[in-house]
């Protein structure tokens, strides 16, 4: 491929080779490559049609001559999932999950490693050294082994044991550096200059910015799959992919968004898409400099030394120019830098799992926990286009997500069993679920509501759920099942939730049950005077996430 490697600073152009790592010029170690973009605007799309839908798909737009097919794992091409469930209960309908996890070793590294080490196979390197929290050594051990390259992988020993011995699997030899990741750096640095190895030089790897720019080129073609191309482009001719509004990451050394957004920006000046979409990086508190920085309004930012998270893949805590570069971004495109808890970010992951079947990590969860904080402070607005990076997939899920209690055992009484086994086992099961589950009733006439509850309500209990379609209906079930709760909606055809109230609290046996009000509507002062004293709670849809809501359905159900 025809490229040129560009210094940001001084602008000055010299040839691709993986181990010259700064300006010949200024001596900068940020830069970048570029392409022939007017060029490559005129032949790739005519390619693109009779191409696999894998990261080599873009090969034009790669710092790499030949890919070698021999050393690939099946990288990129993700699927773009939409998030139908998660879209219902943030009241914005088009969330989309670039599900990464589906990468070789299920985790969005995968890219950089793919790239880079098919860019060190290309230039005769056979020896590299590179710090991690996790993920990119996993996906460089690998690759690595594929492409016969010795990897020596420096982790901080909070890297989960599963982790590190996915890296010794590989082959790679670990290192265990009890100390921040940013001292694992230092240390890892230091021994590849002592040898004369290659580092991987995390956001500033050229190789590894333009791997990550294939998620860019794949979420246009996807989402323009999805809903179609942009329709209108104020007069101008329309492009033919289209942007979503924004891009959710959770972030730590900031090399994702980095490469997306340079991705995102090639497109346009290929006039393939009309926009970047809004980029928002999200963080784990407990190592944030760079949402720190952005609320003080500050350009650089100040080093997190010690981390205070769970989130280990996510302890970058000095990000260093990253950080300005990236602020850069989020100041162009609108977007906003933003934090979550460790809580958050479990509850997330939770969420995900139980509504949408994703079994995400930790780190990945924190972009989740970052939408939903950013959809109800209305930063993101409902007719939004999002979509959210699902960075990596939780591999074991670590104990302290679940707690104590995740499962039940049954122990079956051997002798017993062979005397009478239908009561052995029936005895043994009455053990793992009770008789009785609390009796819901949920009354909505609309059939996709009505599944969210259920769904939100079978995620993390167990309830007999009965569901009546319209004020009627919701009179003959109560007075039938007389259900411990009811979930109530107020707009239904004929009789609204109001008057099913009034006929409920008039009757001794239903006078007590209680109600949970959930509506779309806008209620005015004297609707809610007439809901006084007559409900338990009020939850507005759209924003009420499940774990709100079933903390209410939990205190009800005595
Ligand atoms: C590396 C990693 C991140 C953070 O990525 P950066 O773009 O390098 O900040 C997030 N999630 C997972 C699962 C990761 O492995
Ligand atoms: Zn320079």
């Amino acid at each position: 491929m025809s490229f040129v490697i560009k210094c940001i600073d001084c602008g000055h152009t010299a040839p691709y080779f993986p181990t010259s790592v700064s300006c010949p010029k200024c001596s900068s170690q940020w830069r970048q490559a570029e392409y022939d973009l007017e060029t490559i605007a005129k032949s790739m799309p005519l390619q693109l049609p009779g191409r696999t839908f894998d990261l080599w798909r873009y090969r034009e737009l790669l710092p790499v001559r030949n890919p070698n097919p021999v050393i690939r794992l099946g990288e990129g091409g993700t699927p773009l999932l939409q998030a139908v469930n998660l879209g219902m209960m943030l009241g914005c309908p088009n969330i989309f999950i670039k599900d990464e996890r589906q990468g070789p070793t299920a985790s969005f590294k995968d890219r950089q490693a793919a790239v880079t080490i098919a860019a060190l196979k290309e230039a005769g390197i056979t020896e590299m050294v590179a710090a991690s929290t996790g993920n990119v050594a996993i996906s460089y051990s690998a690759y690595a082994a594929r492409a016969s390259i010795k990897l020596w992988a420096f982790v901080t020993s909070l890297v989960p044991a599963v982790k590190m011995r996915e890296i010794a699997l590989y082959g790679s030899q670990v290192i265990k550096v009890t100390g921040s990741y940013d001292q694992a750096k230092q240390v890892a640095a230091e021994f590849a200059r002592q040898r004369g190895l290659y580092l991987d030089m995390g956001a500033r790897t050229i190789t590894s910015i333009e791997a990550m720019k294939t998620i860019a080129f794949e979420i246009c073609e996807q989402i323009t799959m999805a809903l179609g191309p942009t329709t209108t482009n104020n007069g101008k001719p329309r492009p033919a992919w289209r942007t979503p509004d924004w891009y959710i990451q959770s972030v730590s050394g900031g090399m994702g968004p980095l490469g997306i957004a340079k991705g995102f920006q090639e497109l346009q000046k290929m006039n393939m898409i009309d926009r970047i979409p809004a980029i928002a990086p999200i963080q784990s508190e407990g190592c944030s400099p760079m949402v720190i920085a952005w609320k003080a309004g500050a350009e650089t930012a100040t080093p997190v030394t010690s981390p205070r998270t769970h989130i280990e893949t996510l302890a970058t805590g000095d990000p260093g120019r990253a950080y300005p570069l990236l602020r850069k971004w989020v100041v162009e495109t609108n977007g906003t830098f933003e934090s979550v808890s460790d809580e958050d970010a479990f509850r997330a992951m939770h969420v995900l799992a139980k509504m949408e079947g994703i079994s995400a990590e930790p780190a990945a969860a924190v972009a989740f926990a970052g939408l939903f904080k950013l959809a109800r402070a209305g930063v993101i607005k409902p007719t939004d286009v999002v979509v959210v990076n699902c960075t990596g997939h939780t591999m074991p899920a670590e104990p302290f997500v679940l707690g104590d209690n995740w499962s039940r055992n049954v122990v079956l009484p051997s002798r017993v069993m062979e005397e009478t086994p239908q009561e052995g086992l029936l005895a043994a099961l009455s053990r793992v679920a009770p008789d009785r589950f609390p009796n819901v009733a949920i009354v909505d006439d609309n059939p996709e509501v009505r599944r969210l509850i259920r769904r939100i309500l079978q995620s993390q209990g167990e309830y007999k759920i009965f569901e009546a379609e319209n004020g009627k209906e919701a009179l003959k079930l109560i007075a039938r099942e007389l259900p411990d709760l009811i979930v109530l909606d107020l707009m239904m055809p004929e009789i609204d939730g109001f008057s099913v109230l009034d006929a409920l609290r008039a009757k001794p046996e239903t006078a007590n049950i209680p109600v949970i009000v959930a509506t779309a509507k806008e209620l005015t002062a004297d609707e809610k005077n007439r809901l006084k004293g007559q409900i338990q709670a009020l939850m507005q849809k759209g924003d009420f996430l499940s774990d709100e809501f079933l903390e209410e359905v939990k205190s009800l159900i005595k």
